[in-house]
């Protein structure tokens, strides 16, 4: 027996982890199909190679792209009250969020970083979509009302990264009011004169996308991404009409005006860069010269060019 269990398992077990590893590897694109080596994937920042496609990016991530050395300090939320309601469905929501908050080891989801963007000083909100998709409840509103008034603080342009699947039912009307909570929140950094730029990444749907989502100075897009309300199949029932095709993408969205640039993941933070500098730098783009004084007029009215005659 002894025999069996410490030479012939862990022969086997080795022999299955080794057909396991393979298929860790590799990553197939929801969009195309193809498989993709999976270093090569995470290497293209999590961008198909072969149709472009822009899958999900985990929130620390995204961070790491953005800030300048991938370097940035986390603001500390406050603890919420985790079930204000005693909501329940299959499951407790104390139950569920506590599971959740295990799984993530976050509290909420939406993490609040102070960083250096192209050496300015930037406050970024990103929502976490792996928290409970991104749903916007109490903690979600506090942690945009601190991200706001730090930004403010620091006179810092405020940078939002939604990705949300829009309000948390399990906190019904409490997470409905985050909605004016949070407009006024980006409020506060407009009337300190401050840029508050979105970037909407995928999804942005529900009350993100009725409230601070739609509202920043300048709206960026990543390809691809779903930015609506309702969902398509719900909107296609309700009004019993085909929607057009890319309804509800960046694309579509830029067309019809409502966004003002799509960006492709590798040039997001270049594009931050530059549009934080234009917006920012309060020197002028160019050396300022003095130009010539203009020729004096001839005899007709016209404007005497070098080489007339005097
Ligand atoms: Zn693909």
């Amino acid at each position: 027996m002894s025999w069996l269990t410490n030479f012939v398992r862990p022969r086997i077990r080795a022999l299955v982890r080794k057909n396991d590893v393979p298929d860790n590897l590799w990553d197939k694109c929801p969009h195309c199909g193809q498989m993709i080596f999976h270093r090569e994937l995470e290497a293209n920042l999590r961008v198909c190679p072969h149709c472009n496609h822009h899958m999900r990016l985990a929130v620390a991530k995204r961070l790491e792209l953005l800030f300048d050395d991938g370097a940035y300090e986390r603001a500390e939320l406050p603890k919420s009250e985790a079930d204000p309601l005693k909501f329940r469905d299959r499951k407790r929501y104390s139950d569920r969020i506590k599971e959740t908050r295990d799984k993530t080891g976050e509290q909420d989801a939406i993490v609040v970083a102070e960083g250096r963007i192209g050496g300015m000083t930037v406050v970024v909100a990103a929502f976490n979509f792996d928290f409970m998709g991104g749903s916007m409840g109490i903690a979600v509103g506090d942690g945009i009302l601190i991200a706001a008034r730090l930004a403010v603080q620091r006179s810092a342009p405020f940078l939002i990264i939604p990705a949300s699947g829009g309000a948390r039912m399990q906190e019904g009307i409490l997470s409905l009011m985050q909605m004016p909570r949070t407009i006024i929140a980006v409020d506060e950094v407009r009337d300190a004169g401050l840029p508050y730029i979105v970037l909407l990444t995928d999804p942005t749907t529900g009350g993100v996308s009725a409230s601070f989502a739609m509202l920043g100075d300048i709206a960026l897009a990543e390809p691809g991404t779903v930015i609506g309300f309702a969902g398509a199949r719900v909107i296609e029932e309700t009004i019993r009409e085909k929607l057009p095709p890319g309804f509800q993408r960046a694309e579509y969205l830029l067309e019809h005006g409502m966004i003002d640039m799509v960006v492709p993941r590798r040039e997001l933070k270049a594009t931050l860069v530059r549009l934080l500098s234009l917006l920012r730098n309060p020197k002028p783009a160019a050396e300022l010269v003095t130009l010539p004084p203009a020729p004096s007029a001839d005899a007709h009215g016209q404007p005497r060019l070098p080489g007339d005659a005097p």
